[in-house]
């Protein structure tokens, strides 16, 4: 069995029953073997066996009252995987099907995704299985503070600075910054994502989004190609869906499609960013009442998704941009955009392409840009507003998206020269797991067995 192989076995049978992790695992430790083969310092550093295994994990009881008076109890998580090259950096979920399988596993990703922007930062995660839908503003806040009163403990400016994801928005970051401060009586920058109004940084609610973008737009211009024009396909509905579609706008595409966990709406004629700005940032309802404004449009409900896989897929279009979830593109989505004429995968979300799917974009050789590369102008604004924070300044919006069109440029070079470098033209999966692993690497043998 090869060094790899097993890490990847002693890891299941130590840490049991966390599927996705094990798939994000795999997917970066496969594309390894070029980097490992002929160089032994690796092995005899034990790097992957440190590599896989989170510096320190915090599971803690998050108890709150509800509006009825009845106590509710959540689990909490803060994962602080690998501090090699700063503070640990990503951020919260607040959804119901989080577990410590999907923390670690996001976790996992972001200490590569880190790596990838040539920032100072390590890499982290946290979240709750808590569902913020259909709670009210006081139930919102009451559970943020429960769940600051234990994380205050672990976190700081220079040690570990969560921001958000899905479920958490500024709200919740206020509500959170909030009891961090009476906690401790310090003004400090110690979660990413504020409010504009104290200490947050502009472009940061569109880092993520307009840099998926960017970097599909680096791809294309890579092969010669160019977005404009480009019909694209969206999924989700969320802060990354939302501002991906914005810009998509911006570079003369044609976005058609979004979608939410109810259901998945297809617009020929281009989807109404303002309007779908009022339902999911305003109102917080489902996508299904897009329909009363555009009778034009046509909504899928979840109900009628084909058995294997998510309907946005199976709409013919020249790009795709997937924004909710992890595993939300199966083989059969990625065969159908295939088959449709797709030229090019920009992932906004984190893992949203199964590993069987990756396999196929990578096989087609079309231009596939992983989460981990794609997605990376999020973390990387965030470090934007931490550097801001520090210095006591504040950037113009021309001035942090410029840096952000900068750093996607150079996560893409350094995905593609790495590609390039190890005879794999163009496969950016490998690209982007070797960059951002020998970043990584080296920095863990230069500072010893810690
Ligand atoms: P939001 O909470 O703003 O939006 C998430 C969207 O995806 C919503 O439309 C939601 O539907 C849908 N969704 C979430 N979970 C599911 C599910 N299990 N099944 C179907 N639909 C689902 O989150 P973000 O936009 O911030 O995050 C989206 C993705 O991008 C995640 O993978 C996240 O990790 C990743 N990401 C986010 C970054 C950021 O800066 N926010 C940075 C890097 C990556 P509904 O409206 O019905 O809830």
């Amino acid at each position: 069995m090869t060094y790899v192989h097993q890490t990847i076995s002693d890891l299941k049978r130590t840490s049991p029953a966390q599927s996705e992790f094990y798939q994000a695992v795999e997917e970066v430790l496969d594309s390894l073997g070029p980097v490992l083969e002929g160089n032994d310092r690796y092995q005899k550093q034990a790097i992957i066996q440190r590599i896989v295994e989170p510096e320190r994990q915090i599971m803690f009881r998050v108890p709150w009252v509800d509006d009825k008076g009845n106590i509710q109890v959540n689990k909490g998580y803060r994962v602080e995987f690998n501090s090699a090259l700063g503070p640990y950096k990503g951020g919260l979920r607040f959804h119901p099907s989080v577990n410590a399988s999907i923390i670690k596993f996001l976790g996992f990703e972001q200490i590569f995704k880190n790596a990838l922007t040539g920032l100072p930062i390590g890499g982290g995660k946290g979240g709750a299985n808590f569902d913020p839908k259909g709670r009210s503003d006081g139930e919102i806040m009451r559970f943020c503070q429960s769940f600051m009163t234990e994380l205050y403990r672990h976190i700081g400016p220079t040690t570990d600075v969560p921001a958000g994801d899905i479920g958490v928005g500024a709200r919740e970051i206020g509500y959170m910054f909030g009891q961090y401060k009476r906690l401790t009586g310090r003004y400090e920058g110690v979660l990413t994502g504020k409010s504009l109004l104290w200490g947050g940084s502009l472009v940061r609610k569109e880092a993520t989004g307009y840099g998926a973008v960017y970097f599909a737009q680096y791809m294309l211009e890579a092969r010669g190609g160019l977005l404009e024009g480009k019909k694209c396909l969206i999924s989700g509905a969320g802060n990354v869906a939302i501002y991906t579609i914005e810009k998509l706008y911006q570079l003369g595409a044609i976005p058609v499609s979004c979608s939410d966990s109810r259901g998945t709406i297809y617009h020929q004629a281009g989807i109404d960013l303002d309007l779908l700005k009022e339902l999911k940032e305003v109102r917080g309802v489902s996508l299904v009442e897009y329909l009363q404004k555009h009778s034009d449009a046509q909504y899928i409900p979840k109900s009628d998704y084909p058995a294997d896989g998510h309907a946005v897929w199976r709409f013919k279009a020249d790009a795709a941009f997937p924004c909710a979830t992890q595993n939300e593109l199966t083989l059969e989505d990625a065969q159908a955009l295939l088959a449709n004429g797709c030229v090019v995968v920009s992932e906004g979300a984190n893992m949203p392409s199964t590993q069987a799917a990756v396999d196929a974009f990578i096989e087609a050789n079309i231009a596939y840009g992983p989460g981990k590369a794609a997605n990376a102008g999020g973390v990387a604004t965030s470090q934007l507003e931490m550097a801001q924070n520090a210095s006591m300044q504040n950037w113009t919006f021309e001035q942090v998206d410029d840096k952000l069109k900068v750093i996607m440029k150079n996560i893409f070079n350094a995905a593609n020269d790495t590609a390039i470098e190890f005879g794999q033209p163009g496969n950016l999966v490998l690209g982007a797991n070797i960059a951002g692993f020998r970043r990584v690497a080296e920095a863990m043998i230069e500072q010893g067995v810690v």
